[in-house]
């Protein structure tokens, strides 16, 4: 299956990544200030969740 990624528009061979878990709520947030338009049920990309993993971290 393959799908476009809302967060960095790419094509992506696989499945969206969906956030469950509490913490990545703050993902979440952060994905949310820079992409209005994201909705997180559409999920997101591993190399996008990476990016934004790291950006939590600082
Ligand atoms: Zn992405």
């Amino acid at each position: 299956m393959e799908y476009i990624c809302d967060v960095c528009r790419k094509k992506i061979s696989g499945d969206p990544l969906k956030f469950i878990s509490h913490t990545e709520e703050h993902i979440v947030d952060i994905i949310k200030e820079r992409h209005p338009d994201w909705v997180k049920e559409n999920g997101i990309c591993p190399k996008c969740l990476e990016h934004y993993k790291k950006q939590l971290k600082g």
